[in-house]
């Protein structure tokens, strides 16, 4: 099946009539066993990798593609917690590879955070380094994202970060009325709100009343 580049003029030139009636300059004959796109004049250069049809060693599969792209989108970071990938948020959803087309869905944390508009743009940065230009990036915005989400790796990278993590959303709140947060750096739960955006709108402002430090709290969605 390879090798055809050589004699491909000949081929090229087949008599039509050997191949009954069809009609005489048949360039683009789907299905033929020698198919050969190129026109008779032009030599190709090297074969075609649409050629063969069976050849899978030159082009990688859909799995090597969609491991690629995973890899690459994974290392996206959170634009605004530089400590957190889209893959701990939970904001990346899956990504996909179809017929060589690399196909990312994320859902945003917050509708209207500007963050999301810059990450589009970090997975499309980051799926071009690793080769990958025909990329698509699709938002999806139900089921909403929950910081119930977020990965348990992610939750610590937030302390570490000194950023207190969400509770779940099936925490204090809803018994008592009132958030219950910890402090990322001393662990006491005597704190307070001082504002309701801290550094981003998707942060709120508390304070320790322990170590009287301020820290900025992910607010549950
Ligand atoms: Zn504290």
């Amino acid at each position: 099946m390879s090798g055809a580049g050589a004699g491909g003029r000949d081929v090229g030139h087949l008599p039509s009539p050997l191949r009954g009636g069809w009609p005489e300059r048949s360039g683009g004959s789907g299905g033929g066993r020698d198919s050969v796109a190129s026109p008779p004049t032009t030599p190709t250069p090297f074969p075609s990798p649409k050629g063969g049809g069976e050849s899978g060693a030159a082009t990688p599969g859909p799995d090597t593609l969609k491991q690629r792209a995973l890899a690459a989108v994974s290392e996206v970071c959170d634009p605004e917690i530089p400590v957190l990938t889209i893959a701990d948020l939970g904001v990346l959803r899956g990504v996909e590879a179809v017929d060589g087309r690399v196909e990312v869905t994320i859902t945003p944390t917050y509708s209207g955070c500007p963050a999301m508009n810059m990450m589009a743009l970090e997975i499309e940065l980051a799926l071009a380094r690793a080769g990958i230009s025909d990329a698509t990036i699709r938002t999806v915005l139900h089921p909403a994202w929950t910081t119930d989400w977020m990965s348990e790796e992610g939750r610590r990278k937030l302390r570490d970060y000194g950023i207190a993590p969400p509770s779940p959303a099936s925490g204090r709140r809803a018994l008592f009325g009132r958030e219950v947060v910890a402090c990322p750096r001393c662990g006491s739960e005597d704190t307070e709100r001082l504002a309701e955006f801290g550094s981003t709108s998707c942060k709120a402002l508390w304070r320790c009343r322990s170590c009287r430090e301020p820290f900025d709290y992910f607010k549950c969605h």
